[in-house]
């Protein structure tokens, strides 16, 4: 979708031209009578602001409707409601913590059987596959290791025996890739990262594909009641606004700083789908529009968690935080952080080294960026002030 139709999806205000999208800050609604309303009734059921984010992300990402959660989670928790005990998942093996957490703690209990496999080869997802499985669940790229799956062809498999497939679009978001086009009959987003892009709010977003799917996520979202609220309804809508053009400039500072590391005598690997080395590159390339994404992370030659720390406690730029995709640069150490919960043994198996960084690039200069970590390259011990001294 162009900038100029991202935009200009964003309705005014019929009712008094205001060019912003109101808040509508209600619980209830008044009928003038019993059942007889303006469409709407109750706010758990329908918010008008929540109304035009759900109408302008669904246009986003060229789906039949989209639902607005309270976070990601709860999103990925909306779209686990449509299972029952017995059925089967076939998930990417490094899907996001929080989902791994959620399937594992919460729906095996339930009696949902999920299977982890590697989907950047598609031939693992058929391997798998049976009458048993309802939802196959891919992420692309993921985090925190970059890898990314043919969209295409696993939606095939899926269809083969009549599961959804079901993509995270978080990392790539809807400017790089459209998964319904590439034939996902569900998307999720964390709100919070790009789309929301400014780390000011947590949001999550289900789009489906069909009407019939539609039908039951409304269904989930009235019944369950995980919904955005309408001022977190009217942040979201807001950074939509400038959505296009802070994910242009992330990818090119991204790509800016992957072509900084690869060069550096301190780093052993860098990941990510821009570099023709990278083993999914060519469909990186295809299926997400030429961009590759804000995200780069990077081992260092000197494998361990103390050098880690002392890389990441010494920029200034990039500020040592969990989350990603704002304005504002951010790294984090997995190991420590976002993956401290996965045993260590697990963590290498998928790549997640003692010293693997992850980078979010944000919308500053690029050579500022770079400058920052080349210095934090030299610090010869670990600061405790890095996020709040320096600036
Ligand atoms: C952050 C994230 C989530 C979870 O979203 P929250 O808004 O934090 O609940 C899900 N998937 C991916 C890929 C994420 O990065």
């Amino acid at each position: 979708m162009s900038a100029t139709k991202i935009i200009h999806s964003i309705p005014s205000d019929p009712l008094t031209g205001a060019i912003s999208v109101p808040v509508y800050q209600t619980s209830t609604f008044i009928q003038d009578a019993p059942g007889v309303n303006k469409g709407y009734d109750y706010a758990r059921s329908n918010n008008p602001t929540r109304h035009v984010l759900e109408d302008v992300v669904a246009k986003l990402e060229g789906g039949n409707s989209a639902f607005a959660f309270a976070t990601g989670l709860a999103a990925i928790d909306a779209v686990l409601k449509l299972l029952s005990a017995g059925d089967e998942i076939i998930a990417v093996d490094d899907i996001y913590g929080g989902a791994y957490r959620l399937f594992t703690h919460v729906y095996e209990k339930l009696g949902v059987t999920v299977h982890y496999v590697d989907t950047t080869d598609a031939a693992n997802v058929a391997n798998v596959i049976s009458s048993k499985t309802k939802l196959v669940w891919i992420e692309s790229p993921t985090n925190p290791t970059l890898k990314v799956s043919d969209i295409q062809t696993i939606s095939i498999i899926a269809k083969s025996v009549g599961a959804l497939l079901v993509v995270d679009n978080t990392f790539a978001s809807p400017i790089a890739q459209q998964p319904i086009a590439l034939g996902a009959d569900l998307i999720i987003h964390s709100g919070t990262k790009y789309i929301g892009g400014h780390s000011d709010l947590v949001a999550g977003l289900v789009v489906t594909k069909t009407e019939a799917l539609s039908e039951r996520l409304k269904f989930i979202q009235n019944a369950s009641g995980g919904i955005l609220g309408p001022w977190d309804c009217f942040l979201t809508i807001r950074g939509i606004e400038t959505l296009e053009l802070r994910y242009q400039k992330q990818c090119e500072n991204a790509f800016a700083v992957a072509a900084f590391l690869v060069n550096h005598h301190a780093v052993d690997e860098v990941f990510f789908p821009g570099l023709v080395t990278h083993k999914n590159h060519d469909i990186a390339k295809r299926q997400q529009n030429g961009l590759f994404g804000g995200i780069v992370s990077f081992t260092l030659k000197e494998d361990t968690q103390e050098a880690a720390n002392r890389f990441v406690t010494n920029t200034s730029y990039f500020k040592l935080a969990e989350s990603l995709g704002g304005v504002k640069s951010l790294l984090c150490h997995p190991p420590q952080m976002t993956h401290a919960s996965i045993p260590r043994e697990k963590r290498l198996q998928s790549g997640i080294k003692d010293s693997l960084i992850r980078l979010s690039c944000g919308i500053e200069d690029a050579q500022d960026l770079i400058n920052d970590l080349n210095q934090a390259f030299t610090a010869k011990h670990t600061s405790k002030t890095q996020n709040y001294v320096k600036s």
